[in-house]
């Protein structure tokens, strides 16, 4: 890039502001900014998104990058409906292209009347794409989820109708180019319901405008190392868009840094861990939305007691209500639990022995890095696409017997994956092995490095 190229140039960044999603976006638009100091950037995102984010993430902007915050869509004394966590995502997808317009114009405004010259979204965003046509500016969206997650959304009709063929059987899709190994229960439930077609649900016409437009954009830009994902993925995903850019892992940098003093580690996670012998250790977490029914809980809290397992547990307080009575009193000295965990930092401790997880996509991939293997539970969305990939084809991990979890199977698969027989020996082999191919994908020469430049120029010209 030359010198001169990002001076005029303003990237607004849109935020999807439920889940994990804001996580990865926020870490590209950052590394952006770093590599292009003249480029500005908008960071926009609802007031509640943001300061969570920045309160868990103890992110230091870099100068040319500012946080915004737009309006959440919910109506002034609506009361959200306990239970309904759908409510507030399409009180805002319906308000999101009018919150999105003033935040932009706020954005331009504050900045000396600096135009808008590429809107880089979250890919759910799909009222981006026209946005960006009426402002004849760039189109970038980053697919927060798995590789193979978009290529289920992208065959979504196919699915249903092989599906619907199928009179729901488990049949593999040999059909679908990269995802023969997936089962059809392995898929999010919307796309096996075809609700893409008819359902009034915002989120869900969403989801399928989403393959519709993702093909208009100048480039889509992937969460993941392309080298880690099948090449016939690959190729039939390169085959639907204009480019499609892997970038690496977002909510991470490999290999994982020392934190730096100033990172909030606030409830002492990695002190904790540094008392704990080499491989112990179970961390436990299911990411931040999902939960377990709560008498899995309750049987989870039992095994890991029964087991004499040291434990940490990342548990939303609200939860703690489902442990068995006096197992916090009982467990003092064995365990640790904590509202949030720096979790990539704590999968990369080496007290850290296993990973009790939900499968979310980014914990996976921090599980891989820190080389933790894991025991999976998948609970929703991409949960168990992410799971047949651990289990099945990259071999680091088990799903708890008969998909929940209950006290006898959990101790169980702790013993599995902590013990020494020749099964947990393997996980722990082959997933040192994956690592291995992840930080030579983030190395030098990786395609991230290269498709991050590609990246870069194009937002910044
Ligand atoms: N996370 C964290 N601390 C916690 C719980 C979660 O840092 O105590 C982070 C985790 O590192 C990951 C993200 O939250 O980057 C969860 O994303 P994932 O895709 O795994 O799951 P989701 O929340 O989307 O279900």
């Amino acid at each position: 890039m030359s010198q001169s190229s990002g001076k005029n140039q303003h990237v607004a960044v849109l935020a999807f502001p439920f889940g994990c999603h804001p996580w990865p976006l926020l870490n590209l638009a950052s590394r952006l900014a770093s590599a292009a100091p003249d480029v500005r950037f908008s960071f926009l995102n609802t007031a509640k998104s943001n300061q969570k984010l920045f309160a868990t993430s103890g992110a230091h902007l870099p100068h040319n990058l500012i946080s915004y915050d737009v309006a959440d869509g919910v109506p002034e004394g609506h009361v959200l409906t306990p239970g309904n966590p759908l409510e507030e995502v399409e009180l805002f997808l319906e308000a999101a292209p009018e919150s999105f317009r003033k935040g932009m114009d706020m954005a331009v405004a504050e900045s000396g009347q600096r135009k808008i010259t590429c809107i880089l979204n979250d890919a759910f965003l799909v009222f981006g794409c026209d946005m960006a046509a009426d402002m004849h500016v760039k189109w970038v969206p980053l697919y927060v989820p798995a590789p193979y997650d978009l290529s289920a959304h992208i065959y979504s009709a196919l699915i249903h109708e092989t599906y619907a063929k199928a009179c729901g059987g488990g049949e593999a899709h040999d059909a679908i180019p990269g995802l023969s190994v997936m089962r059809f229960w392995d898929l999010p439930q919307e796309i096996l319901q075809g609700n893409h077609s008819n359902s009034s649900s915002i989120f869900a016409r969403t989801l399928r405008r989403m393959r519709e437009v993702l093909p208009r954009a100048n480039a889509v830009v992937m969460n993941s190392f392309q080298e880690l994902n099948s090449t016939i993925l690959t190729d039939d995903l390169k085959s639907k868009f204009q480019d499609i850019l892997y970038v690496g892992f977002l909510t991470l940098i490999v290999p994982t840094p020392p934190l730096p003093p100033s990172h909030s580690d606030a409830t002492g996670c990695l002190p904790w861990l540094d008392e704990q012998k080499p491989t112990s250790v179970a961390y436990i977490s299911f990411g931040t939305v999902a939960a377990v029914p709560p008498h899995e809980f309750a049987a989870l809290a039992e095994a890991l007691e029964a087991s004499c397992v040291p434990f940490l547990w990342s548990l939303r307080e609200n939860f703690k209500a489902f442990l068995p009575n006096g197992f916090l009193e009982r467990t003092r000295k064995q365990g640790k639990i904590v509202p949030w965990a720096p979790q990539a930092h704590v999968l990369s401790h080496k007290a850290v022995g296993v990973y009790v997880t939900h499968c979310g996509y980014n914990s996976v991939f921090e599980s891989i890095v820190g080389a933790v293997p894991m025991i999976c539970r998948p609970i929703l969305g991409d949960n168990k696409m992410n799971g047949r990939m651990v289990e099945d084809v990259w071999e680091i991990g088990v799903r708890v017997e008969g998909g929940v979890f209950t006290k006898k199977g959990m101790v169980k698969s702790l013993e599995l994956v902590l013990g020494h027989d020749q099964h947990g020996r393997r996980m722990r082999e082959k997933i040192r092995d994956l690592k291995e191919l992840v930080v030579k994908a983030a190395g030098p020469d990786g395609i991230a490095s290269k498709d991050f430049k590609t990246l870069l120029e194009l937002i910044s010209q």
